[in-house]
């Protein structure tokens, strides 16, 4: 087999050279962080459920108009996108109080929010991806005013079409994280959806027990970590053929 040139190594995931200019192939890990880096662990299937989670939700993004970085699914592990300019910001929407709001403003977990509130954090390791005002987003240039005002609509207009999706399958989708490119067609640019949505990234709550069924099970030790991805599927109606049996998935080609 051909070597493909990896682009860039993440937490969940590699970005190989994709097979026409301006396309990537993002590939799936089950390796799985948390707390900056200091907890991590491996997530047996969670590459696989997530490729197929992401494609989903960002498919029935694309429906309703919101542009994303998706292309098509490639295999069990990997996923065709186009090359974007990441802007260097992690885009957090919530709807209920969780994480590191809780832990900033002393509030209950699960206590409801007076209304979505939207939060920026500069995508930095190093610094640990501090919260920032937009007052900072604009002033280091990291988007401008304009970039900023569609930044925020979009997110909104995810946050409502997901909260109401997860609703009908009986989760609460309590917060989630996003992240946007710039796509440039010949002189045009436009802000387009980019990274994963999954339960990697999102809070996602039982409805009716308020179990938890995301990346929080990971963080805290809550133990049936893969059940919970794999449920979440299931829900979804998008486990893979064959069920958990083929969750291993192709090895990572070099
Ligand atoms: N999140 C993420 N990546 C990050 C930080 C947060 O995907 O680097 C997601 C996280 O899964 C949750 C939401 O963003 O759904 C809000 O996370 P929070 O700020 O509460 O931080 P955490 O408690 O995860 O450290």
């Amino acid at each position: 087999m051909a070597r493909r040139r990896r682009i860039y190594e993440g937490k969940a995931k590699v970005l190989f050279e994709g097979p026409e200019p301006g396309t990537l192939v993002q590939y799936f890990k089950d390796d799985a962080t948390a707390f900056n880096n200091q907890k991590r662990g491996t997530i047996t299937g969670k590459g696989v459920l997530n490729n197929r989670i992401s494609e989903f939700l960002m498919i029935k993004l694309g429906e309703i108009g919101v542009p994303t970085h998706f292309v098509r699914r490639l295999n069990m592990r990997e996923q065709l996108i186009r090359e974007v300019e990441i802007i260097p910001l992690e885009i957090v929407v919530r709807n209920v109080a969780a994480g590191s709001l809780c832990a900033r403003l002393g509030l209950t977990e699960g206590a409801a929010l007076p209304r979505s509130i939207v939060e920026y954090y500069y995508k930095s390791d190093e610094l640990g991806d501090p919260l920032v005002a937009e007052e900072h987003v604009t002033a280091f240039g990291w988007a401008t005013p304009q970039e900023l005002d569609e930044l925020l609509h979009l997110s909104l207009r995810i946050n409502d079409f997901l909260t109401g999706l997860f609703m009908s399958i009986g989760i609460r989708l309590i917060d989630f994280k996003l992240e946007f490119g710039r796509l440039w067609q010949n002189d045009e640019m436009r802000i387009v959806l980019a990274d994963e949505i999954s339960p990697d990234n999102c809070r996602l709550w039982d409805i009716k027990t308020n179990e938890k069924m995301d990346k929080d099970r990971f963080r805290r030790d809550l133990g049936k970590v893969e059940e919970a991805y794999l449920e979440v599927a299931r829900r979804l109606g998008i486990l893979p053929d064959g069920g958990p049996g083929d969750l291993k998935g192709p090895a990572v080609m070099q």
